[in-house]
């Protein structure tokens, strides 16, 4: 099944070593003085496109602060990082905000939906932004909403749907700008086990088509569906293993 089928993208930049995550050595400092918060003490971290990869550990351990890191909602405090190919670093606001809209999807464990506008309005949105034209971004926005079976809910507001139809909007709103990357923090924690299998089955299929994948569970059967569990503990890499069997999920 090729859900998000799309053609393939050319090559970008490179770090020399073909990751499209690329992080040594970064740090997070929350706050200062007394109160800061070391919630990262030196990741170093090499994705290769079309990974699918579950970041797991336990709760306060900087999974979250990675993943932001990563998806460039905020800075580092130290350390360098390239996403493919580029450093960071030295992007200005204005490349910060086309990486955010354009090469990396978000999926969070609220949401995060618009709640005074539909359905279709949320998957609509980072078109808009993109500077789409209306007639592309009915057909995009139709397309999308109807790969996450709810085509016949895309004039409802998020009040009026589940809790598992609206992860399937955010994952369709996620999506939108056809970014090579989705990171998802937690996105089943706020499910039932069938709403839940379905977004297993939406990242499985994302990550059949080629994209890369991370995903912050403490879900099992979701980190079973990866090819590399990675542990953070106390703002350092515990442990990061390629999983042993086959990341397809079962015929
Ligand atoms: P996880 O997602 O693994 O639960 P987080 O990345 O959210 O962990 O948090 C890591 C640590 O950083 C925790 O000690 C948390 O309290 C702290 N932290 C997270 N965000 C902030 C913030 N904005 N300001 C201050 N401390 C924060
Ligand atoms: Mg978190």
């Amino acid at each position: 099944m090729n859900i998000f089928g799309r053609g393939r993208r050319k090559g970008n930049g490179s770090n020399g070593n073909g990751a499209v995550i690329w992080m040594k050595d970064i740090r997070k400092v929350y706050g200062a003085g007394k109160v800061h918060v070391e919630a990262l003490r030196g990741i170093d971290l090499a994705i290769a496109k079309g990974e699918f990869v579950a970041i797991v550990g336990p709760s306060g351990s900087g999974k979250s602060t990675l993943m932001n890191l990563i998806g460039c909602l905020d800075t580092p405090s130290g350390g360098e990082y390239e996403l493919a190919g580029q450093p960071v670093e030295g992007l200005d606001p204005n490349a910060l905000a086309d990486i955010r809209n354009r090469r990396v999807g978000f999926v969070f464990q609220s949401f995060n939906l618009l709640p005074a506008i539909t359905a279709f309005e949320n998957v609509e949105m980072p078109l808009l932004l993109g500077g789409v034209p209306k007639r592309q971004r009915r057909r995009r926005g139709t397309e999308l909403l109807e790969r996450v079976d709810l085509a016949d809910r895309s004039h409802h507001k998020p009040a009026e749907l589940s809790g598992g139809q609206l992860q399937r909007v955010a994952i369709a709103r996620a999506m939108a700008m056809d970014p090579d990357i989705l990171l998802a923090d937690e996105p089943t924690g706020n499910l039932d086990t069938s709403s839940g299998g379905d977004i297993m089955s939406l990242f499985s299929a994302l990550h059949e088509t080629g994209r890369t994948i991370l995903v912050v569970t403490h879900d099992k059967a979701l980190s079973r569906r990866a090819s590399r569990v990675v542990e953070i503990r106390d703002g350092l890499i515990e442990s990061d293993q390629k999983s042993a069997t086959d990341s397809s999920p079962p015929a």
